[in-house]
C-alpha cells in the first residue's frame, strides 16, 4: 500500500514540494526512494498530491506534482468532540489517534470540576495526529485547541450545531445514534465526554439549560477515552451521506 507523506503547505511552491528533513530521511534511508519515483503527499489543509520525486538525498528530497486533489479521505460529517483531559496522558493519545483515524474535525481538551490536568504536550499530540492522518489516508488535520473550560464550550457553540453531551447515568438521555440520525441533513454535530470522574450534577444541569442533549452511548460504564472514540465512530456511522458540513473553527 502506498505511504503518505506529510509536506507542509510553505514546503509547496507551485508544481514544487520540498520535503523536510525527516520526511526526505524516510524517502532516502527506509523506502530508499530514487529519483523518477512517484508518492503521495497530503498537506493537511485538505490537499492531496502525486508527486514525481526529482531529487531524494539523506540531507532532503524535492519533486514535481503530476497530479492534486482535495479533501481525499475527508468525511462529509462535521464532528467536533470536547474531551475532559485524562490523568493518563497515554489514555489521551490513544483517544486522539483514533479520532483522527474515523474522521473527526475539531477536538477540543477541556478542565471540567474534576479534571486534574490543565496543560497537554501539544507538540506530541500533533505529531500523533499527523502520523494518524497518514495511516488512515486523510488529508486534513483536524483542528485541536489549547485547554479551554467546560463553562467556555458549554456556552460557546453555534447555534446550528447539534450539541450532544454523553452521560452515562440519569433520566431523559437519548440514544446517541438517534439523535445523529434524526438531526436535520448538513446539521454538525459536537460532542461532550467527561474526564474519568464523569460531570457534576451542576455540569449537566449547565449543559441542559445550554440546550445540550444528553445521550447514552449504551448500558455498559466506558472509560472516557472508549466513550470519546465510541462517539466519533458512532457520528460517521450514522451520520449518513449528508452533504459537508461545516462548523467554523471553535473561537471560545
Ligand atoms: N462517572 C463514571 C464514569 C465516567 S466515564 C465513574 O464514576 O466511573 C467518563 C465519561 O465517559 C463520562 O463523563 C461520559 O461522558 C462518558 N461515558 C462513559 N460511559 C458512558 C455511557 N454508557 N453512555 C454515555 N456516556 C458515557
Amino acid at each position: 500500500m502506498t505511504t503518505q507523506h506529510f509536506v507542509s503547505p510553505e514546503g509547496i511552491d507551485g508544481d514544487e514540494v520540498r520535503f523536510d528533513p525527516d520526511e526526505a530521511r524516510h524517502l532516502f534511508k527506509v523506502l530508499r526512494c530514487r529519483p523518477s519515483d512517484e508518492v503521495e503527499v497530503i498537506d493537511g489543509e485538505g490537499g492531496w498530491y502525486r508527486v514525481r520525486l526529482d531529487v531524494v538525498e539523506r540531507r532532503g528530497a524535492s519533486g514535481t506534482v503530476l497530479e492534486r486533489r482535495r479533501d481525499v479521505g475527508e468525511p462529509r460529517a462535521a464532528c467536533t468532540i470536547a474531551v475532559g483531559t485524562l490523568k493518563s496522558a497515554d489514555r489521551f493519545e490513544t483517544f486522539v489517534e483514533k479520532a483522527v483515524e474515523l474522521g473527526v474535525t475539531q477536538i477540543l481538551p477541556i478542565t471540567t470540576a474534576r479534571t486534574q490536568i490543565t496543560r497537554l504536550r501539544l507538540d506530541r499530540l500533533r505529531k500523533i495526529m499527523i502520523a494518524a492522518l497518514k495511516q488512515s489516508r486523510r488529508s486534513r488535520l483536524p483542528l485541536l485547541t489549547t485547554v479551554r473550560t467546560f463553562e467556555h464550550v458549554v456556552a460557546g457553540m453555534p447555534d446550528n450545531a447539534l450539541c450532544i453531551m454523553a452521560h452515562e447515568a440519569g433520566p431523559g438521555r437519548a440514544s446517541f445514534a438517534d439523535l445523529v440520525r434524526s438531526r436535520p441533513a448538513g446539521q454538525p454535530i459536537v460532542i461532550l465526554i467527561g474526564p474519568e470522574g464523569g460531570f457534576t450534577d451542576s455540569e449537566v444541569q449547565a449543559a441542559v439549560d445550554n440546550g445540550w442533549q444528553l445521550a447514552s452511548l449504551g448500558p455498559r460504564r466506558l472509560r472516557a477515552e472508549t466513550a470519546a472514540i465510541a462517539a466519533v465512530a458512532g457520528v460517521m456511522l450514522h451520520a449518513g451521506r449528508s452533504r459537508p458540513e461545516v462548523l467554523p473553527p471553535f473561537q471560545g
